[in-house]
């Protein structure tokens, strides 16, 4: 059986010693009196819940799964799950860092973000309905009228009801612009819903009372292709003017996937039959105010893949001390035994090495991207919450598509420590390389991501945005340039950020010649920019790991940090000399090649 134990040392020192969040949040009015003990104590409680309540259901969430009542329309989910929601809306955990407004606790993000970090960890399917929800929460908030504000988000801050995206029709997924789903305008205001909607997470359950599905759907007169698409709020139970729940909506659950992970989530099949919605926002905008979700959403998939690779990083770490097989290449170690443990293989030590760097770089990476949030919420200068605004922009497909890429390779490397035992279902680590998969596809795709970046972020405003990251990098370099016992890390972040300028610009001139050109470098551009933001950030950890020891300090944790780094600049960053090569190999050996993949009349 798996274990798990919430990295909170680690969690601490990214928050307080690496980001200085306290500091950074005390000039945001709504966050000026939070402070590290409350911080420290809220994720202790939280670790807690997601050790002792989530993950002991994790196992048998997958092997049991979601049954779909064909009768009623109604999901069960697995043994346990209703009740540890139970636990999680009493414990208030849903309002952790909703507007107290709507009843919700007002906590930063990055509180949030360390706390939804724990749930992925102990449980993804599970995590993924009170995950969703906050999805939902944030895009009512920001885009809808002061009435669904009014109905929905008290009840979506309290965790009574939960939410839902509902984007994805049988014929598109990537392509939204391709989307039926009809919404008919009503004398009183409302629209009706008719079309099916596929792969919808937590569509359907037994947990809370309502669901508060977001649907996007076509008015009659509208454009085609995505400026045609609008966004309305449709609930599994009408919602009456005084908050109450009304009659039965006509959306359902027609079908529930069976699929390779996560099968404590329903993925379900929505059949929209004239459901009654009310709109969110303007009409035919419905894509922008997604937006809001689906930016939460990809943050919250890069997290997913970060909770996978800690809990596989501890298991595999245990395992690794414990299992003994062969002796040291140098030598015997454990001469009281009759082989040495298997972490006396520097090849073991490289994949366990592989996940804590890619667990400790994501964690700082999606920390920051919190902090970032908080500001462009609520920093009192203007600018400040522009350009927050603007590096989030840029970061977001970074941390959905290079976190979960890595998280796969992580925990891949993870099992493989377990040898064919890793294989065998009781030990749990087949679960996470199976649960860790969808994090690559959903929430659009990693090659869209990368598509994302590269055209949308980067080249669309000539690098700008970049830039400003570059500004960050710059600083750093300038301002630990003279420290000699930073020169193994800044070095090569240096030489990366230095390179990065000519890079995007041939790929941009190259893209302008020929748009398919920004197609054949995309991924690999997506995963060196992944790597110039990771090198920043271990960096900055190796930094305040420097300073701790030079202050005195003699807690271990300082040396296995300044190791990580040093693992990190050594073994995984240098990929960045083939990745560049590959995204310069332009574009021929990929679309002159008809004749090796048959391709004809297209
Ligand atoms: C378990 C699960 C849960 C999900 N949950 C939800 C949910 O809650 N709500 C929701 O709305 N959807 C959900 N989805 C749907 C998910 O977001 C889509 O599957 C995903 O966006 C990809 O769409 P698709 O499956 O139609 O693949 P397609 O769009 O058909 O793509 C197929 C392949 O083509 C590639 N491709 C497509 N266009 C391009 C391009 N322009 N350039 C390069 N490559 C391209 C893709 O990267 C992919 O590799 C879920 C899916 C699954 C499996």
């Amino acid at each position: 059986m798996p274990q798990y134990n919430p990295p909170l040392r680690d969690m601490q020192f990214v928050l307080h010693e690496v980001l200085r969040v306290v500091d950074e949040l005390k000039v945001c009015p709504p966050h000026a009196e939070v402070d590290a003990d409350t911080i420290n104590a809220v994720l202790e409680e939280g670790g807690k819940f997601a050790a002792e309540v989530a993950f002991p259901i994790n196992i048998t969430g997958d092997a049991e799964g979601c049954r779909l009542n064909k009768e009623t329309h109604e999901v069960t989910t697995p043994s346990g799950f209703k009740a540890a929601y139970e636990q999680y809306v009493a414990g208030g955990w849903p309002a952790l860092s909703c507007d107290p407004q709507y009843g919700g606790q007002g906590l930063p993000f990055v509180v949030n973000q360390a706390f939804y970090e724990m749930l992925n960890s102990a449980n993804q399917a599970w995590t993924m309905y009170p995950g969703l929800s906050h999805g939902a929460y944030e895009c009512l908030h920001a885009h809808g009228t002061e009435e669904q504000k009014r109905l929905y988000l008290p009840k979506l801050t309290s965790g009574e009801w939960t939410g839902t995206m509902c984007l994805t029709e049988p014929h598109c997924g990537t392509d939204l612009g391709l989307l039926r789903t009809k919404a008919e305008p009503q004398p009183d205001g409302t629209y009706k819903l008719t079309g099916q909607k596929i792969f919808i997470s937590a569509g359907e359950h037994d947990l809370a009372e309502n669901i508060v599905h977001l649907v996007l759907a076509r008015l009659p007169d509208a454009p085609a292709g995505t400026k045609g698409i609008s966004l309305f709020v449709v609930p599994k139970f009408k919602v009456n003017a005084d908050g109450s729940l009304g009659e039965r909506n006509a959306i359902y659950c027609g079908g529930i996937e069976h699929k390779m992970g996560i099968h404590g989530n329903a993925t379900c099949q929505m059949i929209l039959d004239g459901a009654v919605g009310t709109m969110v926002g303007q009409p035919n905008k419905g894509l922008q105010a997604m937006f809001v979700m689906m930016n939460a959403a990809r943050l919250g998939v890069g997290n997913q893949s970060v909770g996978l690779t800690e809990v596989a990083f501890q298991n595999a770490l245990a395992y690794a001390k414990d299992r003994i097989q062969m002796r040291s290449l140098s030598g015997p170690k454990a001469k009281d035994k009759p082989a040495d443990p298997i972490i006396v293989h520097p090849d073991v030590r490289r994949m366990l090495l592989t996940a804590k760097a890619y667990a400790e770089g994501g964690r700082a990476l999606l920390i920051y991207c919190a902090l970032l949030l908080d500001h462009e919420l609520h920093h009192p200068d203007e600018q400040v919450r522009k350009d927050s605004a603007e590096l989030l922009a840029l970061l977001t497909p970074i941390a959905k598509a290079f976190l979960t890429d890595n998280g796969f390779v992580a925990v891949n490397e993870c099992l493989q420590v377990f040898g064919g035992h890793g294989y065998i279902k009781e030990w749990g680590m087949e679960q996470f390389v199976r649960d860790a998969r969808i994090n690559m596809i959903y929430e659009g795709t990693n090659t869209v991501q990368s598509l994302d970046l590269l055209g949308r972020k980067v080249l669309a405003n000539q690098g700008a945005t970049l830039k400003k990251f570059g500004k960050l990098v710059q600083s750093l370099i300038e301002e630990e340039g003279v420290n000699e016992k930073m020169s193994e890390f800044i070095n090569p972040l240096a030489q990366l950020a230095e390179q990065m300028t000519k890079f995007t610009t041939e790929i941009g001139f190259k893209a302008l010649q020929n748009p398919d050109e920004a197609g054949a470098a995309a991924v690999p551009y997506l995963r060196v920019a992944g790597h110039l933001v990771f090198a920043y950030f271990f960096a900055r950890m190796a930094s305040a790991a420097l300073k701790a020891v030079a202050a005195g300090s003699t807690d271990p944790f300082y040396q296995g940090k300044l190791q990580t780094a040093r693992f990190y600049f050594a073994r995984l960053f240098p990929e960045t000399a083939t990745l560049m090569r590959q995204a310069r190999a332009g574009v021929a050996n990929l679309m002159q090649t008809d004749a090796a993949l048959g391709v004809e009349g297209i």
